[in-house]
């Protein structure tokens, strides 16, 4: 099943139990708006590289479209579509003013120098520009992009449109950013995680947790947790998994990954276990931090963890998903679970544009409130009408872009 397809399947699940009509269906269904750019560059050796950029405008009924920028080889149309429709519902699950949107370029950014990933993201807000805005469509950082990305993008944009740091979120904190923007995903999922635990009945030191990806995400969560009192046992990025029965050191990990260009790789603290290993281990909870489509229904049946975090953006596919809730498995879903990132980023939006200063601590209690809120609400959801938590998440942000597209008119 395609990437779209899948988010269509949850969709109609949910659609199902708050009986819509095919037409509403398609109509919420259908991005507004798809931008499909080539991005041409000459590169640092002087050749000639022609790359294609997309932006995905999902909904807008309940605000302006927000959602990340990815840069990655696997990158394509269908994947963005996706993306930027699960980002319609995600804003509306944690009741933020935004409607979806996302975007993207097949590129491995890897093997790009960084003066070539300045250029490519310049090139492409050139192509852009005139249709995304701090009213309209507003970018972040996603996989392959980050603060830096974001600063370009803002200077880029400025040149056309004149000075307005709420064009992009996800700013470096001495560029018109906001303090905690960038551990807000990681510790969003932390901060759910516990409450999951919490109404399940799980103490958190009683709980191993393996967490697939060591990025931005996973790390801060990892760390989160760790100083929450759960025993991380395994962490992993793309050189491989790294396992302690005992529990990991986050700390020292990440001091690591620091020190080694921001890799695991030859990380001796640990047992080194493959990325698929790390999926199957004996956990309580399992958090895949990192692609989508890395639960499978044929690996599936060989997972142990009870409770499963969706940190990534749609980490399980949709059998998987069936065999996984059939088995009593307990599922945190993406649209819930990784919304820190962008409930901080609509506070970096709001501070731009009234050129107002928040704290630290004020952005930590002010996620906290508004990510409970939306537990609260998916939570009683799922046990009012026996749904998962991924169904009921669904549900509300379906009807509250529902709603909300009703009221505006819809003709
Ligand atoms: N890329 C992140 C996501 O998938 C953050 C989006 C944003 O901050 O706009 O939720």
């Amino acid at each position: 099943m395609k990437s779209f397809e899948a988010v269509k399947h949850y969709f109609n699940r949910a659609a199902d139990k708050l009986e819509l009509t095919e037409n509403m269906r398609t109509l919420l269904l259908t991005p507004k708006r798809e931008v499909q750019v080539q991005v041409a560059i000459e590169m640092d050796n002087g050749e000639l590289r022609t790359l294609i950029g997309y932006r995905v405008q999902h909904d807008n009924s309940r605000g302006p479209m927000k959602g990340g920028l990815r840069f990655h080889h696997e990158v394509d149309l269908d994947e963005v579509r996706s993306l930027a429709s699960l980002m319609t519902w995600k804003t509306a699950v944690v009741n933020i003013p935004y409607g979806g949107a996302k975007g993207g370029i097949a590129v491995d950014v890897s093997k790009l120098s960084t003066r070539e990933l300045e250029r490519i993201t310049r090139k492409f807000i050139d192509e852009i520009h005139d249709v995304i805005g701090p009213d309209t469509d507003i970018p972040a950082p996603d996989m392959g992009t980050n603060a830096e990305v974001m600063a370009w993008i803002m200077n880029q944009h400025n040149k056309y449109h004149g000075f307005n740091p709420g064009i992009v979120t996800g700013k470096p904190v001495e560029h018109y950013g906001i303090p905690g923007r960038e551990e807000a995903t990681g510790r969003g999922v932390g901060i759910l995680t516990l409450k999951t635990l919490g109404r399940l009945g799980h103490k958190p030191k009683n709980t191993r947790v393996a967490i697939q990806g060591f990025g931005n995400v996973g790390s801060h969560a990892a760390k989160f947790l760790q100083e929450a009192d759960c025993s991380v046992v395994a962490i992993s990025d793309i050189s491989g998994g790294y396992y302690s029965k005992e529990g990991l050191d986050i700390l020292d990990a990440l001091k690591y990954a620091n020190a080694n260009n921001r890799s695991l790789e030859g990380y001796s603290a640990a047992k080194h276990i493959s990325n698929e290993q790390l999926l199957e281990l004996d956990v309580e909870l399992l958090i895949p931090a990192a692609l989508g489509g890395v639960i499978t229904s044929e690996n599936a049946p060989r997972i142990k963890a009870s409770l499963i975090v969706e940190a990534a953006n749609a980490p399980i596919r949709p059998d998987a998903d069936d065999l996984l809730t059939d088995r009593g498995v307990i599922i945190l879903p993406d649209i819930l679970a990784n919304a820190g990132g962008v409930t901080v980023s609509y506070f970096e939006w709001a501070q731009n544009r009234q050129f107002y200063h928040w704290g630290l601590d004020r952005v930590r209690q002010e996620l906290e409130h508004i990510l409970s809120a939306a537990f609260e609400e998916v939570w009683a959801l799922s046990r009012e009408h026996d749904v998962s938590l991924r169904t009921a998440a669904f549900m509300l942000g379906i009807s509250r872009v529902g709603r909300a597209t009703v009221l505006g008119g819809i003709t």
